[in-house]
């Protein structure tokens, strides 16, 4: 048997994105998804340059390999490329429901999203974060799901730091894209353009689930110059 992050083509790869605002959560989505944890705020930085991490599902009896990507805090310098979106499966656009600035800037994030990823088809989720501070709330929830439900997208409210509807959030992404064959299948996450399989380079997705390939390469995000 495969190993759940080797690139065996039995084994279709989803690309999943985290996009939205600075400090909105999307690195502490990520881990809470993955590694069912949370940093104190402390420690957050510590996650700056980790690009992706991959984790292997089962859903209906079949595995899928995610490879999930997080802008590592290049959102700030406005630096996210063409290769960051390209192979996208799925998007998750991220706001923080105590910031009106982030939920004001999603329109912007649709439209880079509309520019990069080309594919109508692409499933995105909008998701509110950070309900555990409800008394700081400045974005009500039925302004967020009326914003995602006018560009077809699904919503959730979440806390990556109590954990609440995180995994929702993921599953209903994921289970959207799975039941668009058209987005992934024949594929085995290589989509025209894609200059890294599955969004992941391979000889990261063949030895690693956590990629960090920004560190030291302030520069570009993804590596420009990768030719695998
Ligand atoms: P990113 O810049 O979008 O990746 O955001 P981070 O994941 O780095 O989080 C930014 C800050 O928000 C950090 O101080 C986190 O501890 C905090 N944070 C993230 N998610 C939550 C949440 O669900 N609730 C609360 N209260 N704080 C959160």
């Amino acid at each position: 048997m495969s190993s759940p992050t080797s690139s065996s083509p039995d084994v279709p790869t989803l690309k999943l994105l985290l996009v939205g605002s600075s400090s909105v959560g999307k690195s502490s989505l990520l881990l809470r998804y993955t590694d069912d944890e949370y940093l104190n705020p402390e420690e957050a930085s510590a996650t700056i340059g980790v690009d992706y991490k991959v984790k292997s599902i089962n859903v209906g009896g079949k595995r899928y390999k995610l490879s999930i990507w997080d802008t590592a805090g290049q959102e700030r310098f406005r630096t996210l490329t063409s290769s960051y979106y390209r192979g996208a499966h799925g998007v998750i656009i991220v706001y923080d429901i105590t910031s009106r600035e982030s939920f004001d800037a999603l329109p912007t994030w649709f439209k880079e999203l509309d520019v990069f990823t080309g594919s109508s088809d692409v499933v995105k989720i909008v998701v509110g974060n950070k309900v555990d501070k409800e008394y700081s709330r400045v974005v009500m929830e039925d302004e967020g799901r009326k914003f995602a439900e006018e560009r077809g997208c699904l919503f959730v409210e979440c806390s990556a730091k109590k954990g609440v509807g995180v995994n929702g959030a993921f599953d209903d992404l994921v289970n959207q894209v799975i039941s668009t064959p058209s987005l992934w299948q024949n594929t085995t996450g290589v989509r025209p353009g894609d200059r890294m399989p599955g969004g992941v380079p391979a000889d990261h997705a063949a030895t690693s689930s956590r990629g960090n390939v920004s560190l030291g390469d302030p520069t570009g995000y993804v590596r420009e110059n990768c030719n695998c």
